[in-house]
């Protein structure tokens, strides 16, 4: 098990009534520490580059390393572009590697958000490649040295359940992003989700629900967006706040400290302690743990454990109980050939 793509992903934590959480990365060294957080949970992850922070991280040059470490690590791994907002940039993440992309076409009037989601679908499916869209608009997407930036919800920009009805059946898409009180950065208040319009959407589409703008949010609230349809929540705020106030105390508490390398060591402990407590939230811990498996529960080529064998060249993968079967009937065969002699 190892990359998994979104809609098998969210196909699981649908069924099973949790969230995957979607952290976004904005250095190198994110890689290790949201892998080693989610293995250490046993916990399915979503890594995500948003374009935004191709400032920080260039995709082209970035993308072979996040996803050869993603196929190295024993969990459920999906590598997604967040906020992709033309056609060429979701084509340069699919050409990447990537196997989910995130299309924001929000700022667009319906019509054109669905013409421009549809086509990107086409696209992406023909190569496997999962596909999520915004409708309504989240908002508050912030960028640099100021950011997080404060901000509010507003009203008129939520998720319209007839337009999302439509939307999801024009275009086809995997999951859909929706606005009903989240915003991206820090709220300005307490943040107040609109759980009625939420339960409607989810009742209104077949697909998973996303949660943006998931800093901030309460672990109850987390917990009830969940059950109303809610199957992935991107997180990246509360991560980077929590990384820069450890770093800022450790710098006060060792004034000389000259040790670059320590200094980020300590930020990313601070993110490792946020990321896992978020996958306890969200409901993900254990789900890649012995009797209560994701991976076993996982019975097509997608999610298969990867081997190379002959019986199964042709996908390259097998299932976990198919697999049991070929080592018992191998182990059968030598005794029986042992017998024999
Ligand atoms: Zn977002």
């Amino acid at each position: 098990m190892s990359l998994i793509n979104l809609k098998n992903l969210l196909g699981h934590a649908k069924s099973n009534k949790y969230a995957v959480g979607a952290f976004a990365m904005t250095n190198i060294d994110f890689i290790e520490a949201l892998l080693e957080s989610a293995i250490e949970k046993k916990s399915p992850i979503i890594l995500l580059l948003a374009e935004v922070h191709f400032k920080y991280l260039d995709i082209e040059r970035v993308a072979p390393i996040i996803i050869d470490r993603a196929r190295s690590a024993n969990i459920p791994v999906c590598v997604s572009l967040d906020h992709g907002l033309n056609f060429k940039t979701i084509v340069k993440a699919i050409r990447c590697g990537f196997n989910s992309v995130m299309f924001d076409g929000s700022k667009f009037p319906l019509k054109e958000n669905i013409s421009q989601t549809k086509e990107i679908t086409r696209i992406a499916h023909a190569v496997d490649v999962s596909v999520e869209a915004e409708l309504g608009y989240v908002g508050g997407e912030s960028v640099g040295e100021k950011a997080p930036e404060s901000h509010t919800p507003d009203k008129n920009l939520f998720t319209n359940v007839k337009d999302a009805k439509r939307f999801y059946e024009e275009t086809g898409i995997d999951a859909l992003a929706v606005a009903v009180g989240n915003v991206h950065g820090i709220y300005k208040g307490e943040p107040k989700l609109d759980f009625e319009l939420l339960k409607e959407l989810s009742d209104t589409l077949p697909i998973p629900l996303v949660l943006h703008g998931g800093s901030g949010i309460s672990d109850d609230d987390y917990k009830k967006s969940i059950e109303l349809g809610i199957c992935k929540i991107n997180y990246y705020t509360g991560m980077t706040m929590a990384a820069v106030k450890r770093m800022r105390a450790y710098l006060t508490e060792n004034p000389d400290v000259n040790s670059y390398p320590d200094i980020i060591k300590t930020s990313m402990l601070a993110i490792m302690e946020d990321v896992k407590e978020r996958l306890d939230v969200f409901g993900s811990t254990g789900k890649c743990d012995s009797s209560d498996s994701l991976c076993l529960s996982c019975d097509d080529r997608s999610c298969g454990i990867n081997i190379r064998d002959n019986n199964h060249s042709s996908s390259g993968t097998i299932s976990y109980k198919d697999l049991i079967k070929t080592i018992s009937d191998k182990v059968s065969n030598n005794i029986l050939n042992l017998s024999n002699k």
